[in-house]
Parts: structure tokens; C-alpha cells; sequence
């Protein structure tokens, strides 16, 4: 084994950006990951049959298109191509009532929901406008911000819970609905704060940044960072799980993409005993329970403006939503699960053989369920889609136990790594943030701030610290 400057442990998005950081600072770095191939949460595996690439994790990326530092680099020159669908976001109803969308454009947006178009402007107009003085503190750790006067208007807001604003705002059922279907990547009950943040984020960088899907799948984010990695001269050991962080050679910094249960487990018993009860103490929150298709065709839309779409939310009313992610938090699994679904085959002809289709899905559930979901998630498709069933050519399932096996970060199936409340948004896994009390050990994963998704925040910044601290 060399004895580089820094070590990474977990070739995860964050991992691979702390990586990255590190090595542009010229400072020479290996990285470690557990997993045959890099990507943690984004990659992409033929899960079903020959032919058929799916997203194992990780499939649409507003997060990762709108990340500064994701912006930086020269992603393209080594594989990274995007494909925008004509819409962002599709929500389809019961009955005659219309397809909400999300378009790239605010006001086909707002032109669409009718009654509601003005008040749309004024929620999500007001973010995606203010977006460019937003950023940088929404997407970092929690520091004095550079326009305090635009995230206080945004704060006023952001603060409440989703299902509040969702109802003093709307007054359609069309945009209450599509408004706590964005609201509800928070993976928290609508009626708790941050959901109405969350909502307000992702519903405003979809009109600045697009919920994008990389052509050939997630995978290809990882391996564009990691052959961007490489060309600085870095070193990434794949099939190299590390169980203790006395294993690995010297090295000034070790930055760890792990969630703190598992780096608990590789070095607890180097850490003070206050600081292992502050990791003990991190909450991990609902989880996922995944199904991937094979499919014979297009998914048959009853409305055919979801088509458009990448991303489609499946759960009706403000109220239907609001009811499944209120069971999932309390420990039930609902029987009308909210349901994310993506269609990347419509727009990226790399994913499937000529005229058949892939479909990706998850619903929240309790941590650790083990609740066969199976059945209420193929309903609720063909409740949108009559038809449905009848394409299928071959499913794959993934439930909060497959998850954490494949990912010890995911515990219980938590795809969030944590639960994001006020609290966890702040003190993230603790009040150190990337830091921890032993010189030279950092945290750089989706458990510190910014949180969740495919960004590379976390290890951008937990990176800066190494820097600032050990490798300057
Ligand atoms: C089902 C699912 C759907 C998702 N959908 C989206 C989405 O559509 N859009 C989006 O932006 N985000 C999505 N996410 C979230 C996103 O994938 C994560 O937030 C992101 O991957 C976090 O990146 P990370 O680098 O912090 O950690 P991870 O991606 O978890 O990477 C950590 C890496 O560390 C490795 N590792 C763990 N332990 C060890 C060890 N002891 N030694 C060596 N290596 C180790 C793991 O194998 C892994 O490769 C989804 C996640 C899941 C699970």
C-alpha cells in the first residue's frame, strides 16, 4: 500500500467529490471503496434482464446539476452527458381531473394550474428567483449568509410545514397535490418542519437547474468523477472494505463517507466517549422499499401529458400524500403508498433494448419494515396507468433490509442517511459537522450538511476542512 496524503474510505458521490477537492489542492489521495464498482447510492446495474440498465439507487439529479461544485468540473470530458425530458415533474389524478406538470418554464407552470397561477408564482417564483443569493447557504453548513436579507424571506416560508403552505397557498387540489409531492422527498410527515423548505427547493431549481437523468444511467455520474479523479493522479481501491481505521496505512487526513453507525463500527474506540454518544444518539429515519421493471413498452399513462415527464409522483391529494408519509413515520406501511417513480427509457434510449422500457419506483416505509410493499405500489401505478401489469416483463425488488446490506450507510433502508428535521439539518450528525474530535478523521458523507442527494457538498466541504486543519 502507498501512504498518500489522504485517504478516503467510501467511493460514494460525496467520497469521490471530498476525493476530487483534495487532489486539486494537490495533495495526493487513495480512496477505498467496499462495493466491485464506485458510486454508493449512484449506480446502475442491469437488475432485471439482459439489456435493461437500471438505476440502483440514485435516477433523477436536480440536485447534482444545481451543486456549485459538481458545476466546477469538467464532468463532461469524461462521459457526463444530461438529458432534460420535456417536463420535470408529472402528477396525475383520479378521475377527469388533469395532470399537474412541472415544467422547465415558471409560467407554462403557473399558466397550467389556473386558479392557482398566481399564487405559484409567488411561492416557487419567489425561490427560483432568489436561487443565485440562496445557494450557497442552502447547499453548505450552516454559516452566516452573504445575502441574510434573501434567506430570511425564504426562511419566513421554509420554515413552516409543507402541508400549511400547501393549503394558505393553493386552492386547487391540482397544486396542493404537486406541491406535497415534491415536498415529500423530505421523508418526514407534510405537517413537520423543514418539509415546506424541501418543497420550496426542489420545486424552485427544477425551473433554474431541471430535474435532469444522465444518459446511460447514475453510474455514469460516479465513473465521470472517478475518471476525473484518476486524471489528477489519484489512486481508487476498489473491492477494499475497511473495518478498522487502524488497518489503513498512514496517512495525514482519512476522510470517511459513512453515515455514523458504520463508522462507529471502524473507529469508535478512537473517538471520546461524549462524541460516540453523540453519533449513538444521530436518528435515522423512514425508509425505502424500491421496485425496478422490465417493461414490454411505454408505461400507458391515462393521461398521456405524464409522458413528459422524467419524474412522476404517484399519490393524489395533499391529503393522500400527507396520510402515507404520516403512516411510514409512525411505524405503519401505508396501503395507498406515496410512490416516486422515474421513466428514463422515454428520453435516453441507452437503458433499454429498442421498444421496451425500464420504470423505477420507491415508496417510504418504516425503518427496518419488512412490509411486502410489492403489490400496493404495482396498484397504485395502474390506479394512473390501467395497463400496467400487463407490460411487465420482469421486476426487481429491493427492500430496507437489501438496502443496508448492499450500503451499511443506509441503516434500516434510511436512503437519507439521518433523518433531515430542524434539528439533524443543523447539528448534522453533531455540532463538529465534518469534523471529528480526533485530528485527522473527518466525516464527508451524506450525514453532514448539506444532507441528502447527489451533490458532492459533504465532501467538498468536509474536504476544505482537511485542508484548512492537516494538508495545507
Ligand atoms: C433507493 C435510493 C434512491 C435515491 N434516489 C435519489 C435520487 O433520485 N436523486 C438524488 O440526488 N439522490 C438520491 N438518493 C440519495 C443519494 O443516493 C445519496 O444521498 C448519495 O449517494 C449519498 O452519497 P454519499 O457519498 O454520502 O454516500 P454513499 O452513496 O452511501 O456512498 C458511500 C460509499 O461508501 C462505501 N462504503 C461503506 N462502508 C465502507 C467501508 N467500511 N469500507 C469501504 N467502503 C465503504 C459504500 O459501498 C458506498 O460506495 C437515493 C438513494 C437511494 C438509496
Amino acid at each position: 500500500m502507498t501512504t498518500p496524503d489522504a485517504i478516503v474510505v467510501g467511493a460514494g458521490p460525496n467520497g469521490l467529490a471530498a476525493a476530487i477537492a483534495i487532489a486539486r489542492a494537490r495533495r495526493t489521495v487513495t480512496v477505498y471503496e467496499a462495493q466491485e464498482a464506485v458510486g454508493g447510492g449512484c449506480r446502475s446495474e442491469a437488475l432485471t434482464l439482459p439489456g435493461f440498465v437500471h438505476d440502483v439507487c440514485s435516477a433523477v439529479h436536480p440536485m447534482a446539476i444545481a451543486s456549485p461544485f459538481l458545476r466546477s468540473l469538467p464532468l463532461a470530458d469524461h462521459g457526463l452527458e444530461w438529458i432534460e425530458p420535456p417536463a420535470m415533474v408529472a402528477h396525475p389524478f383520479d378521475r377527469d381531473v388533469r395532470a399537474a406538470l412541472i415544467e422547465r418554464s415558471l409560467t407554462e407552470t403557473a399558466r397550467d394550474l389556473g386558479e392557482d397561477e398566481t399564487a405559484y408564482r409567488r411561492l416557487i417564483g419567489s425561490v427560483a428567483s432568489a436561487w443565485p443569493r440562496l445557494e450557497e447557504t442552502l447547499l453548505g453548513p450552516p454559516r452566516w449568509p452573504r445575502h441574510p436579507l434573501a434567506l430570511a424571506r425564504f426562511g419566513l416560508k421554509a420554515l413552516q410545514p409543507a402541508s400549511r403552505l400547501a393549503s394558505q397557498y393553493f386552492h386547487g387540489e391540482r397544486a396542493r397535490g404537486l406541491f406535497a409531492g415534491i415536498a415529500a422527498h423530505a421523508m418526514l410527515p407534510l405537517d413537520r418542519p423543514p418539509t415546506g423548505a424541501i418543497g420550496l427547493v426542489l420545486g424552485s431549481i427544477a425551473h433554474t437547474a431541471g430535474w435532469p437523468i444522465p444518459r446511460g444511467g447514475a453510474q455514469r455520474i460516479a465513473d465521470a468523477l472517478a475518471s476525473y479523479l484518476r486524471s489528477l493522479g489519484a489512486e481508487i481501491v476498489t473491492n477494499a472494505r475497511v473495518d478498522a481505521i487502524e488497518d489503513l496505512p498512514p496517512a495525514r487526513a482519512i476522510l470517511c463517507d459513512l453515515s455514523p453507525r458504520p463508522l462507529l463500527r471502524i473507529a469508535g474506540r478512537l473517538l471520546p466517549a461524549s462524541y460516540v454518544r453523540d453519533l449513538e444518539r444521530y436518528r435515522y429515519g423512514m425508509a425505502a422499499y424500491k421496485v425496478d421493471w422490465a417493461l414490454d413498452g411505454p408505461i400507458p399513462w391515462h393521461d398521456g401529458r405524464v409522458a413528459r415527464a422524467g419524474t412522476v409522483h404517484l399519490g393524489g391529494t395533499l391529503e393522500e400524500i400527507a396520510a402515507s408519509e404520516h403512516d411510514a413515520w409512525n411505524g405503519r406501511a401505508s396501503d395507498r403508498p406515496f410512490v416516486l417513480l422515474a421513466q428514463p427509457s422515454l428520453f435516453d434510449e441507452m437503458r433499454a433494448p429498442r421498444g421496451k422500457h425500464v420504470a423505477w419506483t420507491y415508496c417510504h416505509v418504516p425503518n427496518g419494515s419488512t412490509a411486502d410493499m410489492l403489490p400496493r405500489i404495482e396498484q397504485q401505478i395502474e390506479r394512473f396507468a390501467p395497463g400496467f401489469r400487463d407490460r411487465i416483463l420482469a421486476r426487481h425488488v429491493l427492500t430496507p433490509v437489501d438496502l443496508e446490506r448492499r450500503n451499511p450507510n443506509l441503516v434500516g433502508g434510511d436512503i437519507g442517511m439521518g433523518v433531515m428535521d430542524l434539528r439533524q439539518t443543523f447539528l448534522r450528525p453533531s455540532w463538529r459537522w465534518y469534523r471529528t474530535p480526533r485530528r485527522g478523521l473527518y466525516i464527508c458523507s451524506a450525514s453532514t450538511p448539506p444532507g441528502v442527494g447527489v451533490h458532492g457538498m459533504c465532501g467538498y466541504f468536509a474536504a476544505q476542512c482537511a485542508i484548512e486543519d492537516v494538508l495545507g
